[in-house]
This record gives structure tokens, C-alpha cells and sequence, in this order.
């Protein structure tokens, strides 16, 4: 149960926090990881942890043709990409009427144009070999919303609504296409909120912890697998109970 060993999968965002749990995940049942990300060091740090069935490549997705020229090299090294998790995402929070043009479209870039860009690409070749795993990372915000995350909760809405598309015209194909929306996670990402701020936002989460980044691993992990190949379309809550749909 559980096996991804013959499978190469494309994880961005992997010197992030969740990226790196999922990176490891994905690398303990068996699959050959291909991390991504900017931060070379990060990577490399990676690399030397699994030592065997990796492959780094640094790559800015707000740069187009970076992230368009980033498939072709992974498929040029390995072969195939069986399976592509669009994780890499960042904030630029501001209240709705202080948003800067230039933080909305970096968002947007980062978070909704490269998965589009890599997905687009990366579909080419499941389409041909008839399978694919596509999980892309949202988040509850996408959802629900939040105060000062207009740019963010757009990207991670348009991550799901994009999902759902591609889903419906590459099902026949035998390839899936889904989303995992954490809650609130513990890594850098949320390291940056005030302790005030994070107790109240415990204080809303039913199992009253933050989760962890293997939380989310775990459930991208199951996604990935062949026993997770008659669900499509889907958005996966990861959430601790903190919101209920
Ligand atoms: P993180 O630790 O800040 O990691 C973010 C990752 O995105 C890093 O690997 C970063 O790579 C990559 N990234 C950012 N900008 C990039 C760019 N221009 N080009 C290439 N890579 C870029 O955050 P995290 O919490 O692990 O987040 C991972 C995903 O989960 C994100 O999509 C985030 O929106 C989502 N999420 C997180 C939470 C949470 O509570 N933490 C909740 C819901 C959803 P470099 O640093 O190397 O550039």
C-alpha cells in the first residue's frame, strides 16, 4: 500500500517548510523528487538529507520563462513527471485599500501564473502516458477569506477553481487533479505572526494546535498514490476542524 517507487515527481517550493515535508514524504514511499525553489542552499540541504532519488534545479517561478523552460528540464533529466505539486506560494498582506498593484500581481504570479504555466507543460506528457498526478496547495483562505490577504485568498481560490477545470478535461486520461487547503501551519510562512495574534487563532481550531507541515505531507502524499485514483477535482481540508465544508 502506499508505493510511488517508478514515479518522479516535481515538488516547487521545497526549501519552504510544507515543500520540504512533502518533498520527504513523497521520497519515503519510494518516489524520485526533483525540489525546487530559489533558495540553493535550502536545496542543497535537502539533497543531502535524502541523498539518493533527488534532483535539485534553483528556478524563480515569477520569472515566465524560467517556470516554462523549468518542465522541459526536468523532463530532459528524469524522463517523465508522474507527479507535479504546485506548492511554492508566498504573502504580501495589506488591507484591501493599501494594496500596492505590484504586491497583487507578484502574488498572482507566483501563486496561480506558474502553476497554470508548469501544469500546462507538465499535462503534455501524462496526456500521452495516460496518467498524472497533479495536487496543487491552496489554502483556507481561498475559501473563507481574510483581512489583508485580498492578492493571497485570490490566488488560492483561482488555484481551486483552475484545479476543477483541468480536472473535468484530463479525467478520461486517467490523470487527477486536486487541491490541499491547509489551515494554519507551523513554518516560516506563519512564524511571522504576533503571539497574540496566533493564541486567538488557536483558540478557533477545534484539536486547538497549529498543524504541521507533515499534516499537509501526508495528505498530498495519499493524493499521489494509485489507491487515491478515483478522486478528482476535490479540495482536500487540512484544517484541524477550523472551518467545516
Ligand atoms: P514557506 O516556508 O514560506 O515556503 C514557501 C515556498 O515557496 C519556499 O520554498 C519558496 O522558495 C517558494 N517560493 C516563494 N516565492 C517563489 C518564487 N518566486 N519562485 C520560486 N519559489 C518561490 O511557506 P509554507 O508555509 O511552506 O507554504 C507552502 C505552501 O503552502 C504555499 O503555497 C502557501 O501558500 C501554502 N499554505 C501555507 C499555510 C501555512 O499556514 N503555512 C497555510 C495555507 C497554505 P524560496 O524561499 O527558495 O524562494
Amino acid at each position: 500500500m502506499f508505493d510511488l517507487s517508478q514515479k518522479i515527481a516535481l515538488v516547487t517550493g521545497a526549501t519552504g517548510g510544507i515543500g520540504f515535508a512533502i518533498a520527504k514524504k513523497l521520497h519515503a514511499l519510494g518516489a524520485e523528487i526533483v525540489a525546487t525553489g530559489r533558495k540553493e542552499e535550502a536545496l542543497l540541504k535537502l539533497k543531502k538529507e535524502l541523498e539518493t532519488r533527488i534532483n535539485i534545479i534553483p528556478c524563480d517561478l515569477s520569472d515566465k520563462q524560467d517556470a516554462e523552460k523549468l518542465i522541459d528540464t526536468v523532463e530532459n533529466i528524469t524522463g517523465k513527471i508522474d507527479i507535479l505539486v504546485n506548492n511554492a506560494g508566498l504573502t504580501k498582506d495589506a488591507l484591501f485599500i493599501r494594496m500596492k498593484d505590484e504586491d497583487w500581481q507578484k502574488v498572482l504570479d507566483v501563486n496561480l501564473s506558474a502553476a497554470f504555466f508548469l501544469s500546462k507543460a507538465a499535462v503534455r506528457g501524462m496526456m500521452k502516458r495516460r496518467e498524472g498526478r497533479i495536487i496543487n496547495i491552496s489554502s483556507i483562505v481561498g475559501a473563507i477569506g481574510n483581512v489583508g490577504q485580498a492578492n493571497y485568498a485570490a490566488s488560492k481560490a483561482g488555484l481551486i477553481a483552475m484545479s476543477k477545470c483541468l480536472a473535468q478535461e484530463v479525467a478520461t486520461r486517467n490523470i487527477t487533479v486536486n487541491c490541499v487547503a491547509p489551515g494554519f501551519i507551523e513554518t516560516p510562512m506563519t512564524d511571522a505572526i504576533p503571539l497574540e495574534a496566533r493564541n486567538s487563532l488557536i483558540a478557533k481550531i477545534p484539536m486547538d494546535r497549529l498543524g504541521t507541515p507533515d499534516d499537509v505531507a501526508n495528505t498530498v502524499a495519499f493524493l499521489a498514490t494509485d489507491e487515491a485514483s478515483y478522486i478528482t477535482g476535490q479540495v482536500i481540508h487540512v484544517n484541524g476542524g477550523m472551518v467545516m465544508i
